[in-house]
């Protein structure tokens, strides 16, 4: 079964290429238009996205995935096509004195690197399919996609529009659990961006290595938030409530844990439960408020806040409404905040992705850098206060793949900016010219003057007084 998938897939790639190396060079007006229809997809089927992506989390706000998954991704559309012009032009080097004058010419063209695939997650399934798609686009590539098994309804549903919207030479999707994506991970392709957990990706990047994939890694960890002594408590503590309970804390960005001074403890955690409060009164009916995407994740979270209780945290459910999660079926999960966490608990190791918050405490802010640092280097890093001193100190001390100052998670809305981890939570980015440029091949074009450049420079056999001075020339 898996084999004739893996030659179904490797059929398309085939394909792919070959169409694709047929047609360059192709005009940019043609990646305009892949851009263009991509968008068209979302927004003519924005709305039934959005329904069936509900129906996969068990619920989902429509309106939340409106706003993250369809409106940002068209967004997004729109911010490549305006610079694709810009990102896609050649650029003129300059060459070493005095090939210039010799009219010696040196060019970096952005081309593109041929057929992407695409392995993408279930917390944002349209926007983390199509928003990597825009920009493989722009850069003139196909893409072969698989979204993920977890949200089946929504994976079916991008396959079905994108086989109506768009040609199987120019994009393809295939739909299956892992071990259609373990043989997805093994294609050929020219490029590779996967979107998922640190474990999935090492598989993806071994994978990838045999056949000398170049990969796009975008994955997950442990985002922690600063609060200095200087913040605004109350502000920070609905900001933060804002972050962990979109989609129920599954976002890779999502605050992971809080770094608190000692004394303000009690405040930092009122002002989240406040936050928390203002916006979701009650949870169980409320349906701007998602459900786990699985048993298996709503099981994972329980038994990661039963563990921690059971080595000494304390446990504070927000629960506004008072309202009896234990008898509900939902998969809905109160925000669990927990208090007086060791290192030896699961809420310490694991990346949460839901709504469980550990807060840790510091006396000096130097012990709360010195534990990041000594932790795998995170996606996101936050920091809230009005000390700028700290603030610097904060991030020139510490590594993470971006940062957001006194708000979380909103680094990646900015659309100029590359959005990437380092280390255990990614490698490469998107977002921002550097996502075109990931997606393109940098390609080196000199061209050589008439004169022979080789013996003026004294390179050119038998060597003599020529090469000696270039040599003490380019020693000095
Ligand atoms: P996952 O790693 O379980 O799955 C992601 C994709 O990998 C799915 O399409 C799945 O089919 C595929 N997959 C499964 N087994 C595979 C294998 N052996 N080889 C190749 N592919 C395989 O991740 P998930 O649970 O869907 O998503 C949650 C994780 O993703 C979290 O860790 C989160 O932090 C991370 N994430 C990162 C970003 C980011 O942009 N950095 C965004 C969203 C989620």
């Amino acid at each position: 079964m898996a084999d004739n998938r893996k030659l179904e897939m490797e059929d398309v790639l085939r394909k792919q290429r070959a169409v694709h190396t047929q047609m360059r060079p192709e005009p940019l007006s043609i990646r305009k238009d892949r851009i263009k229809r991509a968008m068209k997809l979302l927004k003519e089927h924005g709305d039934d996205l959005c329904k069936v992506m509900s129906a996969d989390f068990g619920n989902r706000s429509p309106m939340q995935s409106m706003i993250t998954d369809i409106a940002g991704t068209v967004n997004f559309g729109k911010y490549c096509l305006k610079h694709v012009d810009k990102w896609s032009r050649s650029e003129k080097r300059s060459v070493q004195f005095p090939l210039g004058l010799l009219g010696a010419k040196a060019e970096l063209r952005y081309e593109p690197k041929g057929v992407v695939g695409i392995l993408s997650p279930w917390n944002f399934p349209v926007n983390l399919t199509f928003g990597p798609l825009m920009q493989v686009f722009a850069a003139g590539n196909r893409a072969m996609i698989k979204p993920s098994e977890f949200t089946a309804k929504t994976s079916l549903m991008m396959k079905e529009l994108v086989e109506e919207y768009f040609t199987p030479d120019e994009c393809a999707v295939f739909t299956g659990g892992p071990e259609v994506a373990a043989a997805f991970s093994e294609l050929p392709f020219d490029h590779l961006v996967f979107t998922g957990s640190t474990a999935t990706g090492r598989k993806v990047m071994e994978a990838a290595s045999k056949n000398l994939v170049p990969v796009t890694l975008e994955l997950g960890g442990k985002s922690p938030v600063f609060l200095g002594e200087s913040a605004d408590f109350a502000k920070a503590g609905e900001r933060i409530a804002m972050g962990k309970m979109m989609n129920a804390g599954q976002i890779c960005l999502a605050p992971d844990y809080m770094y608190v001074p000692e004394s303000k403890q009690d405040e930092a955690i009122h002002g989240v439960w406040q936050g928390t409060a203002n916006m979701y009164p009650t949870m169980l009916e409320n349906e701007d408020y998602a459900s786990l995407v699985s048993d298996r994740h709503f099981d994972r979270l329980q038994d990661m806040v039963a563990d921690a209780r059971d080595k000494g945290a304390e446990v504070i459910e927000v629960n506004p409404g008072n309202e009896d999660f234990g008898s509900s079926n939902a998969r809905k999960m109160p925000l669990t905040i927990l208090k007086g966490v060791t290192d030896d608990m699961k809420a310490m190791q694991e990346e949460i992705f839901g709504p469980v918050l550990p807060v840790k405490t510091y006396t000096q802010i130097d012990d709360a850098i010195d534990y990041v640092n000594e932790n795998d280097r995170p996606l996101g890093l936050y920091y809230f206060g009005e000390d700028s001193g700290e603030r610097e100190k904060v991030l020139t001390r510490t590594i993470s793949g971006g940062v957001t100052v006194n708000d979380v998670i909103f680094h990646v809305s900015m659309e100029d900016l590359p959005f990437g981890g380092v280390g255990p939570s990614g490698m490469g980015s998107y977002h921002g010219v550097e996502g075109f440029r990931e997606f393109s091949h940098a390609r080196s074009v000199y061209t050589q003057p008439k004169i022979d450049v080789a013996k003026l420079g004294g390179f050119k056999p038998p060597y003599g007084s020529a090469t000696e001075k270039a040599v003490k020339g380019m020693m000095k």
